[in-house]
C-alpha cells in the first residue's frame, strides 16, 4: 500500500497495526502482560494506536521512527509520513512508600486510561488450555511488573495518574483464577478501592463466571463497563487457539453478555474479536452482528503475535483485509447506534488496540 496525503491519517492506524513500527531509537514499549503487548502507544492525527514494535514480523516493516523525548517523525521507507508522539506520563516517576515503582502497578494505555492487572497469573498458563496469543505471565518473568497488586496500591496509582496525567478511566484485567468467580472477587476489591479514592469510571475484563451473581457484585463494586472476550466466533479456531474459551462456547458467552448488558447497559459491554487466527471474514462480521444485536460493542482488532507467546512467529492480517473488515463492522456498529464515544471506560473508550474508531466517522 502506498499512502496518499488524503488517506494517510484515516488508514495509517490500520497499516501500522498490520506492519508495526521499527523503533530505531528510544524505548520500544511493553514486552508482555495482558492484552495486546509487545507494542507501544503512539498518537497522531486525532487518534491513538497501540502499535507492535517488538514482534518478529516488525523487522520487515516499512515504517520506522527515531524517538527523541517521546516524539519522532514516522517514516515509510524514506518518506516522512507523520509526526507521532508517545505519551510519557508523570506518574511513572513515582514509587509507593514500600518502594514499588508506580509503573509496575499500572501503565498508561492510550492517552487517558490507566491499565492494571491485579493478579498477573492465569490457571491455564502452564496447561495446553492457555490462550495461544496471550502474554499475561511474560512481563512478570521479565520483572517489569509484580505478580499481585494490592487494591490500595492500584487506587494510589490511579489517584496520581488522574492528578498528574489527566487519566479519566481505568481498565482492570486479570488472568483466570481458581474458583467459580474466575477472579471477579479480586476485581471487585480493586474496583471498590479505586472508586472510593478517585471516582473514576472503571472497566473490568474476565472469563464468564460459573455463577452470574458475581457479575452483580462487580456492578455493585463500582465497575462501569465490562469486557467478556470470546476472541473468535469460529469454533474450530477457538478450540485450537483458546481451548478453555471453546469449552464455554458461544452459548455460554451469550448468557454472560446478556446478563452483563442488563446490569451495565447497552454499549458498556464489549468483546474482543481477533482477526488473523485462521478464521474467515464472515465469522468476524457475523460475530460482530450477534454482539451488536445484544448491545455489545464488537471490538475487532488484528492479531498481536506477542514475543514469547505461542503465536510469536505469526503475521497479523494485512491492510486490505483489515480495512474490509473494519468497513463492514463499522456499518453494523453504526446501524445499532453503538460507538466508542458512548463507552464510559476501558478498551472501547481507549480505542488504541483497534482501528474501528477511525471507521466510525
Ligand atoms: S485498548 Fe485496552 S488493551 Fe489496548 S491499550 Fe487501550 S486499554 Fe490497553
Amino acid at each position: 500500500m502506498r499512502l496518499s496525503k488524503e488517506t494517510n491519517l484515516k488508514y495509517l492506524k490500520v497499516d501500522l497495526q498490520s506492519n508495526g513500527i521499527r523503533v530505531l531509537k528510544g524505548d520500544k514499549g511493553r514486552i508482555g502482560g495482558a492484552g495486546p503487548a509487545g507494542a507501544k502507544i503512539f498518537t497522531f492525527g486525532d487518534t491513538v494506536a497501540n502499535v507492535p514494535t517488538m514482534s518478529t514480523f516488525v523487522e520487515n516493516s516499512p515504517y520506522s521512527v527515531e524517538l527523541e523525548g517521546g516524539k519522532g517523525i514516522l517514516k515509510r521507507y524514506d518518506d516522512e509520513v507523520a509526526v507521532i508522539e508517545s505519551p510519557m506520563p508523570e506518574f511513572y516517576k513515582l514509587k509507593t512508600k514500600e518502594g514499588i515503582p508506580y509503573k509496575q502497578i499500572g501503565l498508561l494505555h492510550g492517552t487517558d486510561c490507566l491499565a492494571s492487572t491485579p493478579v498477573q497469573t492465569c490457571v491455564y498458563w502452564n496447561m495446553p488450555d492457555r490462550c495461544k496469543f496471550c502474554g499475561i505471565e511474560l512481563s512478570r518473568k521479565k520483572g517489569t511488573t509484580t505478580a499481585v497488586k494490592r487494591p490500595e496500591e492500584i487506587a494510589e496509582v490511579a489517584d496520581a495518574a488522574k492528578r498528574l496525567d489527566k487519566v479519566s478511566h481505568v481498565t482492570l484485567t486479570i488472568g483466570t483464577l481458581k474458583g467459580a468467580d474466575k477472579g471477579i472477587k479480586v476485581l471487585c476489591k480493586c474496583a471498590s478501592a479505586i472508586k472510593d479514592l478517585t471516582g473514576l469510571p472503571i472497566h473490568a475484563q474476565f472469563e464468564p463466571p460459573d455463577d452470574f451473581r458475581y457479575l452483580e457484585e462487580l456492578h455493585a463494586s463500582g465497575v462501569d463497563t465490562v469486557g467478556v472476550h470470546i476472541e473468535s466466533f469460529d469454533e474450530d479456531v477457538l478450540r485450537k487457539i483458546a481451548p478453555a474459551k471453546a469449552r464455554i462456547g458461544v452459548d455460554g458467552f451469550m448468557n454472560a453478555w446478556k446478563r452483563s448488558v442488563e446490569l451495565f447497559g447497552e454499549n458498556q459491554v464489549s468483546s474482543f474479536i481477533i482477526a488473523g487466527l485462521g478464521e474467515d471474514d464472515q465469522s468476524i462480521i457475523e460475530g460482530s452482528r450477534i454482539l451488536a444485536d445484544l448491545g455489545v460493542y464488537p471490538l475487532v482488532l488484528s492479531l498481536r503475535p506477542i514475543p514469547g507467546s505461542d503465536l510469536e512467529n505469526e503475521i497479523p492480517p494485512g491492510f486490505e483485509r483489515m480495512k474490509r473488515i473494519y468497513e463492514e463492522v463499522s456499518m453494523i456498529v453504526k446501524d445499532r447506534g453503538l460507538s466508542w464515544k458512548r463507552s464510559k471506560a476501558g478498551c472501547v473508550r481507549c480505542r488504541a488496540c483497534s482501528a474501528l474508531d477511525v471507521f466510525e466517522k
